[in-house]
């Protein structure tokens, strides 16, 4: 997935060592990683559907079923923004595995209009009773939109089957978190100004007792500018173009790190009135920052994110 991990957690039973937990959690995000999502090696299992036929349809793993039913349950609640085969445009802005326009032109409206035939996430039927897919047009799969948020879930999931009832998970900036540290202090989530290097606070969060999930997405670590125009990694699938309005970023709280992870770059995608209309339609625990000038933002926060604010 192109990032890193972290994993704190508090272990009472004896019954397994901390080493082997460790193990299991290495085990587990490699067999999502370089098994299932990755797009970095012809290798995985999201290469092979890529690398499918048309009309054919194939068995696919219950990991892999669940994320491509979330995208498109999330891609239908955001009209289209979220769209996870949006893969030929992020290459031809240069952002992707195929990148190949960063230090050259923009890409042409032509080139962005034979982009766009590639993409439509209705291309892919998915059977879930037979647990199986099939490709109707020529699409690539993309998931960094979510596989983070989705491996981030298995993981919590697999220290509860551990008997783990208190940790702190992140992968690649998503996080969850349970219970409490030994010391009866709560894990903290700090959410950053979304301005490039320097890290700076924006708010730190509770968990409130609950089980909680942070997801973001933001324009400010992977972008470049031309003529004073930025241009992120986020692209719209409906235009073909990457988003330029002023959400600098999206934070979601949910059950589901998978979810928050989809909703947050939907939210990026979808741009600020939009994203608010549905956070309030949705009621989804939400929080926008926009940026007003280069280091000045503003925020909107819907009342289930509040609750979770540290005062
Ligand atoms: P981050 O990597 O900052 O957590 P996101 O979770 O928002 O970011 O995922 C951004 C990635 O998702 C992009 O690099 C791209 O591969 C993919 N992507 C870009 N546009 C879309 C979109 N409209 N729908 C789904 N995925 C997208
Ligand atoms: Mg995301």
């Amino acid at each position: 997935m192109g990032t890193s991990y972290e994993v704190q957690f508090i272990s009472l039973e004896a019954a397994v060592s901390d080493a082997f937990i460790e193990n299991e959690i290495e085990k587990l995000l490699e067999e999502l990683d370089r098994g299932i999502f990755t797009t970095y090696s012809l290798d995985s299992e999201l290469s092979h559907v890529n690398q499918l036929p048309l009309d054919l349809p194939v068995s696919v793993s219950k990991h892999l079923l669940s994320v491509l039913e979330l995208s498109k349950e999330i891609s239908e609640l955001s009209g289209g923004a979220f769209d996870i085969t949006v893969a030929p445009l992020v290459n031809l802005w240069g952002f992707g595995p195929e990148a190949h326009n960063i230090f050259s032109e923009l890409p042409s409206e032509l080139a962005i209009n034979e982009a766009m035939l590639k993409v439509g996430l209705d291309n892919l039927l998915i059977d879930e009773g037979a647990s199986q897919v099939t490709k109707t047009a020529d699409i690539t799969l993309d998931l960094s939109g979510v596989a983070k948020g989705y491996a981030v879930d298995q993981v919590a999931n697999l220290l509860g089957d551990l008997n783990v009832e208190s940790y702190f998970i992140e992968v690649g900036g998503e996080i969850k978190i349970k219970g409490l540290k030994p010391n009866n202090q709560e894990w903290i989530p700090a959410i950053e100004a979304p301005v490039y290097g320097s890290s700076q606070l924006y708010a730190l969060l509770r968990s409130l007792g609950e089980t909680i999930s942070l997801a973001g997405s933001g324009d400010y670590r992977n972008y470049y500018e031309r003529g004073g125009v930025r241009y992120s990694h986020e692209i719209d699938p409906r235009t073909g173009k990457p988003i330029t309005h002023n959400l600098a970023a999206a934070f979601v709280i949910d059950e589901s790190a998978a979810r928050a992870d989809a909703l947050a770059t939907a939210f990026m995608v979808l741009g600020p009135s939009e994203a608010q209309e549905l956070i309030l339609q949705e009621e989804i625990k939400a929080l926008l920052i926009f940026r007003i000038e280069n280091s000045q933002f503003q925020s909107f926060i819907s009342d289930g994110f509040s609750r979770y604010l540290a005062k």
